[in-house]
């Protein structure tokens, strides 16, 4: 088998950005990136794609287009890992090895795991944004929507972009408020999860507009089965008394957000951990039982909020780790388990969501340029207009200026 000093398994937000920050900093590593797709996603647009606001073509770029130059496409998928051959053995039978590994597989949306969804995704009114061919869908639906009832639900955790399942209620809902039909509507968001948002210093901004709009929460209560042409949803939710009773709900429109699983070839893999994500260490990104192998993105066990801009943090601190391990040294640098969701409350503002491990706040701008706890036409600037050059000629080309990575043991004389 050929050996190369990287092989980067996934070529998603977190895959390329790691090639390119390694690249960066040695242009002569031999490197390989093992990815099927001809198509490479920025997935954080598709709620705009939901909204009407951007075009879905300006979401995906041609894979070849995004692979830096210098490094080797293995066009198929990676079908099972040997770490301790050091190989990664690819869908058509072949093995290729590595000095360092990183595994930048993403996760798996389940929409099998709720019986009648998948065949009814982009007929019935039944849509969602987290895909590519369905987001025009979404806006099409609220656009074109009469008064009645729009249900929009949330799996259980983790899912990516935690926010994404109430981006794109707000942004219907402000369709049918300049629509004039608001009044008309009937909103339910159906979360399994218990709180409208994990980090509580943007809840009230979000509430001011559950109550602007007229959503009616409902906590705890999961998707379990569609009926597209019945338009009727089923939820379980479980009562105080742990009963869990079984609750239908009609629908004129239904966005589903599918549960998120880890990829199987991860999960029966030596790679997993009890969950079936990579087991890595929260901070060095490196993998707790194999040391010549680093993961990040989606498909970690990393406790931070699975989004993009956890992947832009997390590939200077992998590259830097990745040069350190190829000279036999110890991990340098340390993710803080930054991530970001813009919130898309209405068209025109966002209540920017910045945080790392433990919910610390970790807002990129001071608070008199942008306050990410209240809705802000800044915020809104910055994911209409400046995130996705940001991704395309920034994060995947190794420029780095929105992320340094910290080093673990900070110099103490630094500031003298
Ligand atoms: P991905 O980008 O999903 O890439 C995984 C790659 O691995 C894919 O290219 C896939 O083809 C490849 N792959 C899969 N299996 C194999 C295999 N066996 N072998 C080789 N390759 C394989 N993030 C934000 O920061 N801000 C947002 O506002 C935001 N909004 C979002 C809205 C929606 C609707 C969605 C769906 C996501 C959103 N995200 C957002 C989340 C963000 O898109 C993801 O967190 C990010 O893409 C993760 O990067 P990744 O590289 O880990 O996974």
């Amino acid at each position: 088998a050929k050996t190369y000093d990287v092989v980067i398994v996934g070529g998603g937000a977190a895959g390329i950005a790691t090639a390119a920050s390694l690249l960066k900093r040695r242009a002569t590593l031999d490197i390989a990136i093992v990815e099927p797709a001809e198509f490479h996603f920025y997935q954080p647009g598709w709620t705009m794609v939901g909204a009407g606001v951007f075009q879905p073509e300006t979401t995906r770029h041609r894979m070849e287009s995004v692979i830096p130059c210098g490094v080797t496409w293995i066009r198929q998928g990676a079908a099972s890992f040997l770490p301790d051959a050091k190989e990664v053995a690819l869908a058509d039978g072949s093995h290729i090895g590595y000095r360092i590994l990183v595994a930048a597989t993403g996760l798996r949306l389940a929409w099998e795991a709720v019986p009648g969804l998948a065949e009814s995704l982009g007929t019935h009114g039944v849509t969602s944004n987290y895909r590519y061919d369905l987001a025009p869908y979404t806006f099409r639906l609220a656009s074109t929507m009469k008064p009645g009832r729009a249900l929009f639900t949330q799996p259980a955790m983790p899912i990516k972009c935690a926010g994404a399942p109430q981006k794109a209620m707000y942004l219907s809902c402000d369709i049918w408020r300049s629509a004039g039909i608001l009044g008309g509507m009937q909103v339910e968001f159906h979360n399994a999860g218990g709180v409208l948002f994990g980090v509580p210093a943007y809840v009230p901004a979000l509430m001011t507009y559950v109550e602007r709009y007229g959503i009616d929460l409902n906590f705890g209560s999961t998707l379990v089965a569609v009926d597209g042409p019945g338009r009727m949803a089923t939820f379980e939710r479980k009562g105080a008394d742990g009963e869990v009773e079984r609750i239908e709900r009609g629908f004129d429109m239904l966005h589903a957000v599918p549960p998120q699983k880890p990829l199987d070839v991860i999960a029966g893999s030596p790679l997993a951990g009890a969950g079936g994500w990579i087991e890595v260490d929260p901070a060095t990104l490196r993998h707790v039982r194999y040391p010549d192998i680093f993961a990040l993105g989606d498909a970690t066990n990393t406790p931070n909020a699975k989004t993009a801009a956890a992947a832009r943090n997390q590939a200077p601190v992998v590259a830097v780790n990745v040069l350190a391990a190829l000279k036999g040294q110890a991990p340098v640098a340390y993710y803080n388990g930054y991530g970001s969701c813009p919130l898309t409350v209405e068209r025109g503002k966002i209540v920017l969501a910045e945080f790392g491990y433990g919910g610390a706040l970790l807002p990129t701008f001071p608070r008199w340029v942008l306050d990410g706890t209240r809705p802000t036409r800044r915020a809104w600037f910055l994911k209409d207009r400046m995130l996705p050059p940001i991704y395309w000629h920034a994060m995947l080309k190794g420029r780095e200026w929105l992320c340094r990575p910290k080093p673990i043991v900070p110099a103490v004389n630094e500031a003298a």
